[in-house]
C-alpha cells in the first residue's frame, strides 16, 4: 500500500495531539518537528519540507488555531489543506484540443511504465466514448511495438506501427495522418526513453514534440524511485515542456515522497496515477483525496 510509513508515523503524532485540550505553541512545535522528521524519511525534497513546515506554522500557531476550541484538530486541518495545496490543490483533468484530434506524447525514462500507461489511457479514454488511436513511437526496445500491439487488441483500439526501422518522427507523421484519415479523436503516441537522460533521446523527442504539437506532453515516472523521479521530471519538463505527470507504481510505493513533492519542485501537475500492473488501475489524481489518504 502507498505511504505506508508516512501515514503511520503522522497519524500516531495526530494522535497525540487530538488527545489535548489545550494547545500551546510548544505542541505546535513539537508535532511540526514530527511531520518534518515523517516528511523527510518518506523522502520528500528537504526544501519542499521547510518551506510546507514553515506555511503550517504561520497559521497554526496564528490566531486562526489556537483560540479555537479544537487547536488539535485545527492544526489537523491546516495541514490537510497545506498538503492537498503542495500535491497542485485542484485536481489538474486531461485537456482536449478543442478540434480533434487531441494529441497526447507520452514521454519517460525506459520501465517507468509508458507503453503500459499509453494501453491504460487509451482504455480510460475509450469508458468516455472517444475514439483513441495508439502510435507505437518507441523503435529502440525491442518488445515495445508488441506490447502495445497486444495492449491494443486486448482493448479493441487500433495502433498505427511501421516497424522499428523507421524513424519515430516519420512513425509520428504517419500516423497523425491516418488519426485524420480514420476519424480517431484522441492520439497517444508511445516513445522511446532511455535508462537515463541523455542528449539524444531528448532532441529525438524535442523533434517529435514539434511535429506532433501535442495538446498534452505526459512525463510518466515511477514513484518507486523518489528523488530521483522528481529530478527526471524537472529535466524532461526544462527541456520538453511538460503538461503533466503520471506517476507509476504508486501501489509499491511504501514512502511516497514523488507524489507529495513532484509538484512544488516541477510546477506540473500530477493527472494520473498508476495503482498496478492491469490496465483499470489508473486514477485520476485528486490531491485532497490524496491528501486525506496520507493523513487517516
Ligand atoms: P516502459 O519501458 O516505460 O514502456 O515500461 P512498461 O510499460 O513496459 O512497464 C515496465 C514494467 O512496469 C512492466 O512490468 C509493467 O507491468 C510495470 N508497471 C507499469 N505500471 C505499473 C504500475 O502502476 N504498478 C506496478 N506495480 N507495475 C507497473
Amino acid at each position: 500500500m502507498a505511504f505506508e510509513g508516512l501515514a503511520g508515523r503522522l497519524q500516531e503524532t495526530f494522535n497525540k495531539l487530538r488527545k489535548k485540550g489545550k494547545v500551546t505553541e510548544e505542541d505546535v512545535n513539537q508535532t511540526m518537528r514530527e511531520v518534518r522528521l515523517a516528511l523527510l524519511e518518506a523522502d520528500v525534497n528537504f526544501k519542499v519540507v521547510k518551506d510546507f513546515i514553515a506555511r503550517v506554522k504561520e497559521r497554526a500557531v496564528g490566531q486562526e488555531v489556537l483560540k479555537s476550541l479544537t487547536p488539535g484538530q485545527q492544526v489537523i486541518k491546516v495541514v490537510n489543506e497545506e498538503l492537498t495545496e503542495l500535491m497542485g490543490g485542484k485536481q489538474s483533468k486531461l485537456e482536449m484540443a478543442p478540434k480533434p484530434p487531441t494529441i497526447i506524447l507520452m514521454v519517460g525514462l525506459q520501465g517507468a511504465g509508458k507503453t503500459t500507461h499509453a494501453g491504460k489511457l487509451a482504455k480510460y479514454l475509450l469508458k468516455q466514448n472517444k475514439k483513441p488511436l495508439l502510435i507505437a513511437a518507441d523503435v529502440y526496445r525491442p518488445a515495445a511495438i508488441k506490447q502495445l500491439q497486444v495492449l491494443g487488441e486486448q482493448l479493441n483500439v487500433p495502433v498505427f506501427s511501421m516497424g522499428n526501422e523507421v524513424s519515430p518522427v516519420d512513425i509520428v507523421q504517419k500516423g497523425l495522418e491516418y488519426a485524420k484519415q480514420e476519424h480517431r479523436d484522441v492520439v497517444l503516441i508511445d516513445t522511446a526513453g532511455r535508462l537515463h537522460i541523455d542528449e539524444t533521446l531528448m532532441n529525438e523527442l524535442i523533434q517529435i514534440r514539434d511535429v506532433a504539437n501535442p495538446t498534452e506532453t505526459l512525463l510518466v515516472v515511477d514513484a518507486m524511485t523518489g528523488q530521483d523521479a522528481v529530478n527526471v521530471a524537472k529535466s524532461f519538463n526544462e527541456t520538453l515542456g511538460l503538461t503533466g505527470i503520471i506517476l507509476t507504481k504508486l501501489d509499491g510505493d511504501t514512502r511516497g515522497g514523488a507524489a507529495i513533492s513532484v509538484k512544488a519542485v516541477t510546477g506540473c501537475p500530477i493527472k494520473f496515477v498508476g495503482m498496478g500492473e492491469k490496465l483499470d488501475l489508473l486514477e485520476p489524481f485528486h490531491p485532497d483525496r490524496m491528501a486525506s489518504r496520507i493523513l487517516g
